[in-house]
């Protein structure tokens, strides 16, 4: 009944409505037929009412319109309609309720009909009893009066007898005879008695009569009622159909509101292209008024000159006779001099507007002519004519050759010859490459060129939870980008899905718009829709997911450190396959990357490689072994996992409790290839030491596990190009470093006395990985060296930073737990150093900020307890800034000891220390000091050395491309043998 009630609330716009409603409540049992006839014409009134609405010109026009789709719909046409909708859903509601009350009448009826039956029943059983009785009495009183007569007869007897002297037998027998008739007198007494209770009885029957007359009356009316009954009955089926034909119209307008809303839309993308368009056309519009403006200023100085010539003229006639005029001559002859340089420069103006647009026509030919060469050149795909017949012979037999050994199946061998016979550039290529290759590369080469005959790439898909610089927690997001970059220069096809979180860096989209279409998911027992968006991150096609989940899960504020991690990312892994699957898409590898998307290795085996998306091969890499996201076993179910198959020691089931899942474990056991993110650290992962529970699962798979080393995103991190610097550089140009230096020391508000005051910089995550305590030493040890410090940390979990912004706090996104380590020794160094002029602690996340401090930072220092692979030194020497490094992980694969004489000279490159403690970072701080103070020739070549070094993704992503195209190829051939 709630929506009743608010239906009311609803109604109090509608005044003819809302009277309807209060009639029907108000009405009480004794003129229930009043208010159902009522109730009745009321509905009809008020379908009547829609009638009318819906016949409104304006609506019509709207509707009408509306499904030819030809014409815009204005805005009051549009609140036409869903007022109309409106009024529709109200007036439905009102039938509702009618029908409710005319029911509730009905029922009220029928028990009223049954107590009167009852007590018609019980009256018509004291009828018969009356009857009964009456009967009885009725006989007793002919009885009595029989009596009476036998009396009476006797008595008159006795008379005649007395008077004619009877004998005394006689007389006896008359006694006795007398006693009995006395005896027949007193109970003539009882007769009188019966008589009168017989009267009595006749007046109760008499009003039982009475009362079977009144009952009789209220039967004919309970029958009235049944009629009054059979006529709401018809009522109630008239406002049944009434109902109806609203619903239908309610579903009507409901599919022209939905086509609205699309046309809204359509409307909408018009409408910015039209905006688009207006903007050309004013600017357009504005330069040929300037040119109009010109030509006119032009015109008028020639009319000023032709003017000015005629009195010149005239004046001449009067040259001779007159100084004056002589004068006004001269006067004009300047003027006219003026002119006519304004007229020369406007003549100019106008040449110069001229040819620059002759020029820009020029240029805009140009790229037209280079588009068409260019796509001539694509589409003529051309023969390479000089290789001899020989070489395409050769060719064709190695294919027969394959087919025979069933190394490739007929329909790729019937491809591959057409190519062949095409003498295409492709097939050519992929020939002299494989020249020194064994035969199964060579196969999977050719296998390549048959997949996708027009691009001999790979199509991968990454699914992932960050990527820079759009959602960006820590490396993760920079690998994401870094990677997809780099494999899309060479030359395949990268798309990257993520989930479309409320706090992601909008601005970095481009074109980001939704699409027509929702995907729906499965999660804990429902289907959700998903609406997914597209627009492209640096050059790189992305989906964004957005559930429509009653949790919204990606509106939290925040990327990670909520209770429900675990629902949100399954949920994600789940949707983004869905979406693969529901776009038809054929994917050769979908890589997935830490827990966050490890559930798309057991997803895609158990539950989409058998729907049908069984193109790709799964690669999931690990950044961080830390982090492994372990839940409790029900928990998977979920997102559709089966949980006793899955909580098995050999699949999914957490190596240290047995009761709980683990995504990573899941991921290595299901993936096809396995990655880290250095050779060293998936060294150290397979320790008992390192691997955090993980080890033995490691060892295990470990033919499909390797290290690859991070690269860098080179065209981000260029100190040349960098637009947050305030001095762009190159290794060849070292002052604009130290510009920057100077530029930052004011920005922060250090002391700038000292250029040779060497500045030592540190970005980190405040995480117990990154060594907190080493970097509290180094701050000390920094300031007795005298040096000054700069620290960029952030929280991994956003509110802890802004609760305790002036804290050093740091915390363990693990799992959602959050550890607070520290914090009061911390928060005392922040107190303390705050005003300091040597030392400066900034703690957030500060992308911006983070550029401007590895370019003005002489020295950089990650002393890292373990670091899967660390970018921050890659980066750090990308801009000339010396690293001061932990042997460990990705540091210990990187940064190698200027020291060090294991190494050749040209790679060393930084400091390291091995124990992570305080002698370890003296130890390296006094060697970077030394020989920053003491020899800044050899300094100066360090940093220039460092900033030459190729971190990018290049040579990381040529590794990835084979691991990748190994795995499909053993696919294939796996598939041909099949
Ligand atoms: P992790 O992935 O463990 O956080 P990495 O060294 O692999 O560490 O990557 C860190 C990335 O995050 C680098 O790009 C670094 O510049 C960036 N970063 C870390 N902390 C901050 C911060 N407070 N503000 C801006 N960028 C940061």
């Amino acid at each position: 009944m709630e929506h009743i009630g608010n239906h009311e609330t609803t109604c109090k716009d509608d005044a003819d409505t809302r009277v309807d409603v209060k009639h029907i409540d108000e009405e009480n049992l004794g003129t229930l037929s009043v208010s159902a006839i009522d109730t009745n014409r009321d509905m009809e009134h008020t379908d009547e009412q829609i009638m009318d609405s819906l016949t409104l010109p304006a609506v019509t026009k709207a509707l009408a319109i509306n499904r030819d789709g030809g014409e815009q719909l204005s805005g009051v046409q549009l609140e036409d309609l869903i007022g109309m909708i409106k009024n529709a859903e109200r007036n439905i509601l009102l039938l509702n309720q009618a029908r409710v009350h005319a029911l509730e009448d009905l029922h009220k009826i029928l028990s009223e009909k049954e107590t009167l039956q009852g007590e018609i029943n019980i009256l018509e059983m004291r009828l018969t009893e009356a009857d009964a009785q009456i009967k009885v009495a009725c006989q007793e009183k002919i009885h009595v009066e029989l009596l009476e007569d036998q009396l009476e007869k006797l008595r008159n007897e006795l008379i005649h007898r007395g008077g004619s002297g009877k004998s005394e037998l006689e007389l006896s027998q008359n006694q006795n005879k007398i006693s009995n008739e006395e005896v027949l007198l007193a109970r003539d007494g009882r007769v009188h008695s019966l008589s009168k209770e017989v009267d009595s009885l006749k007046t109760e029957n008499l009003a039982l009569k009475n009362d079977i007359q009144a009952l009789k009356s209220m039967l004919s009316n309970v029958k009235n009622t049944d009629e009054r009954m059979i006529t709401l009955e018809n009522e109630r089926s008239f406002l049944q159909s009434s109902l109806k034909e609203l619903e239908s119209k309610l579903s009507v307008s409901q599919e022209d509101s939905s086509n609205i809303s699309t046309l809204k839309v359509e409307c909408k993308d018009l409408w910015a292209k039209v905006e688009n368009l207006q903007l050309l056309l004013d600017k357009a519009t504005k330069q040929a008024d300037q040119a109009i403006l010109v030509l006119q200023q032009n015109q008028d100085l020639r009319k000023k000159v032709d003017k000015l010539e005629e009195s010149l003229e005239e004046a001449n006639v009067f040259k001779v006779s007159s100084e004056k005029m002589q004068q006004y001559n001269e006067l004009m002859q300047q003027k006219m001099k003026l002119l006519e340089e304004r007229l020369q420069k406007s003549d100019q103006e106008i040449h110069s507007y001229v040819q620059l647009y002759q020029e820009s026509v020029k240029e805009f030919q140009d790229t037209l002519d280079s588009l068409i060469e260019e796509s001539k050149k694509r589409a003529s795909n051309e023969p390479v004519d000089d290789m001899p017949w020989e070489f395409w012979s050769r060719l064709l037999l190695t294919i027969d050759g394959w087919v025979l050994e069933k190394k490739i199946s007929n329909t790729d061998a019937k491809l591959l010859r057409e190519l062949v016979w095409k003498r295409d550039q492709h097939i050519c290529d992929a020939y002299l490459a494989c020249k020194e290759k064994n035969e199964s590369e060579a196969v999977s080469t050719f296998l390549r060129l048959t997949s996708s005959p027009a691009s001999p790439g790979l199509y991968v898909v990454h699914i992932a939870a960050e990527m820079a610089p759009v959602a960006k927690v820590g490396g993760l997001g920079d690998v994401v980008t870094g990677l997809s970059k780099a494999l899309q220069k060479k030359g395949h096809l990268v798309e990257i899905i993520l989930p479309k979180y409320d706090c992601m860096q909008y601005n970095r989209v481009r074109d980001l718009r939704a699409l027509d279409v929702t995907v729906e998911s499965y999660f804990d027992g429902k289907l959700f829709q998903n609406k997914v968006w597209v627009g492209t991150v640096e050059g790189l096609p992305v989906y964004f997911i957005e559930p429509h989940h009653p949790n919204k899960f990606f509106w939290r504020g925040q990327y990670y450190g909520e209770h429900d991690d675990f629902k949100r990312f399954s949920f994600f892994s789940r949707a983004a396959l869905e979406l693969l699957l529901q776009a038809g898409k054929k994917p050769d590898i979908i890589h997935c990357h830490d827990w966050q998307t490890a559930f798309v290795a057991p997803l895609y085996w158990d539950l989409y490689a058998p729907k049908g998306l069984n193109s790709a091969r799964i690669c999931f890499t690990c950044h961080n072994f830390e982090y492994q996201g372990t839940a409790s076993a029900t928990e998977l179910a979920s997102c559709g996992l089966d949980v006793p198959q899955l909580n098995r020691p050999d699949r999914m089931q957490d190596n240290s409790a047995h009761d709980r899942v683990n995504p990573v474990k899941g991921a290595i056991v299901f993936s096809n290839i396995v990655t880290t993110v250095s050779p060293t650290y998936a060294q150290e992962v397979r320790t008992a030491e390192g691997g955090r529970g993980l080890h033995s699962t490691l060892n295990f798979h470990s033919k499909k596990f390797m290290g690859i080393l991070n690269g860098i995103d080179t065209d981000a991190w260029n100190p040349t190009t960098d637009i947050f610097l305030k001095v762009q550089y190159s290794a060849n140009e070292l002052q604009g470093k130290a510009e920057n230096k100077a530029a930052m020391r004011r920005h922060l508000g250090l002391l700038s006395a000292d250029d040779q005051q060497p500045l030592v910089g540190c970005i980190t995550r405040l995480v117990p990985q990154k060594g907190v305590h080493l970097i509290r030493h180094a701050i000390y040890r920094t300031l007795e060296m005298g040096g000054q410090f700069v620290l960029l940390g952030s929280s991994p979990v956003a509110h802890i930073q802004v609760n305790l912004y002036c804290c050093f706090v740091y915390a363990k996104a693990n799992d959602g737990k959050e550890d607070l380590i520290n914090k009061r020794e911390f928060e005392g160094i922040a107190n303390q150093f705050q005003n300091h002029e040597h030392i400066r602690l900034i703690l957030k996340y500060d992308e911006s900020l983070s550029h401007y401090i590895y370019a003005a930072s002489d020295m950089f220092i990650i002393p890292s307890i373990f670091e899967p692979c660390g970018l921050t030194q890659m980066i750090a020497m990308r801009y000339g800034s010396v690293p001061i490094a932990r042997k460990t992980g990705g540091l210990n694969d990187s940064v190698f000891d200027v020291d060090d004489d294991t190494i050749p000279h040209q790679f060393r490159n930084g400091f390291t220390f091995t124990t992570p403690d305080e002698q370890g970072v003296n130890g390296a701080f006094e060697r970077a000091f030394n020989l920053y103070k003491n020899n800044q020739k050899s300094w100066q070549q360090l940093v220039r050395n460092d900033m030459n070094i190729d971190f990018s993704w290049d040579s990381s992503a040529s590794q990835y491309e084979e691991l990748y195209a190994k795995s499909v190829a053993r696919a294939r051939a796996a598939a041909i043998h099949t």
